[in-house]
């Protein structure tokens, strides 16, 4: 199980580190990358090899590994005060600076911050923040989330109730009052002969179907990505927050928009509801929030519940939450500087620019027999493996397909995600067109090999 040299870095992490997230067989037969340091895209080994991560570390390091600007900003602001927290009345001047840097960004007119250390406790703060306002207006039974299958929010108990996986049942997740929607996705879960239309007015009639069913006045709320990140790069269908929302707002209902992956540049612009052209309630921002380069998470409120948890607040004087991190004025800097990096150094445009070239070299690659379906948008896409295209019939789960393409990849010196039978990428927005041309002749080569080996 272990049969990697003594002492080396693969067997010390084998004997003393626990793994999340990863496929044991995988790391037994192939032993754990060590990774020591990065340059631009590229991240090395404890061995000297060299990869291009094509996955942006998970998503958020997308100024790249060795970032001069977002280094010395965290350096500068170690040097000036190194942390803090943001209790009691007091916070630093950086985590002031940071919320209105936030709202100003934000589609919101106005609105209110608050900060975690991460998109789970992001979630999780925003749950409590609808059940403390609902039962401060006098409405405890307004509890219930809603969610969609395949969506991804977190891992704490409550942001795992409100992913929609499977893999959640090891826990006993989902907790009560978490229910899921239909996943999204027109090419798996549309029905023969129905056109994208049709499928979100059907997604739109089941929302409207489940709020009938519960009671409008026990849904505390319903959060969305924008594009699924985790659940395997899934963008809406033609229509669909325009027809949730309407459905939404009918019922009183807010629409809070997971922003972890899509905020700050992924679907080209700052907002994946900027891309898809509809007005969220909330925010729920990390990852590029600071590039990456330090572990925060952020409430964003719009106008209408700043203004009910400020009035609940007021109420008993008190919002009894908060981490002994929240709005660290390390983090905020770090964060302040990712965002002009983001938006003034040119890296969304890079997106916006790069996107068509990216989605033209991948659908090149998805002309293989055993594609069934490339989707994406911006700096975020996935291809989808089948054994047959035309019956969208999967490989065996006993072929691990996904993870033979990624560690086939790996051995060529590139880093890409499997999820399901999907293999995800989402590059850094540094990316040049040679190292992006780089990560499409690594894939291909990949993939055409995996499948003769499956076929
Ligand atoms: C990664 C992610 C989270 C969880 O963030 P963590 O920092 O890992 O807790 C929440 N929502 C979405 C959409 C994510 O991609």
């Amino acid at each position: 199980m272990n049969d990697h040299a003594p002492n080396s870095w693969e067997a010390r992490a084998a004997q003393y580190a626990l793994y999340g997230f990863t496929d044991l067989p995988s790391v037994r037969d192939r032993g754990t990358v060590v990774v020591t340091h990065g340059e631009g895209p590229y991240i090395f080994d404890t061995n000297g090899k060299k990869y291009l991560d094509s996955n942006s570390g998970l998503w958020n390091m997308v100024a790249g590994f060795d970032h001069k600007g977002l280094a010395e900003a965290a350096k500068a602001q170690y040097d000036r005060f190194p942390g803090y927290h943001a209790f009691f009345g007091r916070m630093s001047d950086q985590t002031v600076a940071l919320s209105e840097t936030l709202v100003n960004v934000s589609p919101f007119p106005r609105g209110k911050v608050f900060y975690t250390n991460s998109g789970s406790e992001a979630n999780d703060t925003l749950v409590k923040m609808l059940w403390f306002l609902n039962r401060a207006e006098g409405r405890p039974q307004a509890t219930k989330i809603l969610t969609r299958k395949n969506g991804y929010h977190g891992v704490t108990a409550v942001s795992a109730s409100m992913t929609g996986k499977p893999y959640n049942e090891v826990f006993g997740l989902p907790l009560d009052g978490f229910l899921h929607l239909t996943c999204p996705h027109y090419w798996r879960e549309g029905r023969d002969g129905e056109s994208e239309a049709e499928f979100t007015a059907r997604l739109a009639a089941e929302l409207d179907g489940v709020i009938d069913r519960e009671g409008a006045d026990t849904i505390a709320g319903f959060v969305a990505e924008p594009v699924m990140g985790a659940g395997g790069v899934i963008p809406p269908p033609e229509g669909y927050f325009q027809a949730v929302q309407a459905v939404l707002r009918r019922h009183g209902i807010p629409l809070i928009s997971d922003e972890v992956i899509c905020g700050f540049g992924r679907t080209g612009e700052i907002w994946g509801a900027l891309t898809y052209d509809f007005m969220p309630d909330a925010i729920i921002s990390s990852k590029n929030l600071t590039a990456g380069y330090f572990p925060m998470g952020a409430v964003i409120l719009g106008p209408d519940l700043s203004d009910r948890m400020q009035a609940a607040i007021d109420e008993i004087e008190e919002f009894p939450h908060g981490f002994t991190a929240s709005g660290h004025p390390v983090g905020c800097a770090v964060a302040l500087k990712a965002i002009d990096v983001i938006l003034n150094e040119g890296l969304m445009d890079r997106v916006r620019e790069g996107a068509p070239r990216m989605q033209a070299g991948l659908s090149e690659i998805a002309g293989h027999p055993n594609i069934g379906e490339l989707r994406g948008i911006g700096y975020m896409w996935a291809l989808e493996a089948v054994r047959d295209r035309d019956t969208k019939t999967p490989f065996e789960a006993a072929l691990s397909v996904s993870e033979r393409i990624a560690n086939t990849c790996t051995d060529h010196g590139l880093i890409c995600r499997p999820l399901g039978q999907s293999v995800v990428l989402c590059p850094p927005f540094i990316l040049t067109d040679a190292q992006m041309d780089e990560m499409f002749g690594k894939l291909d080569a990949a993939l055409k090999q995996v499948f003769s080996e499956v076929a």
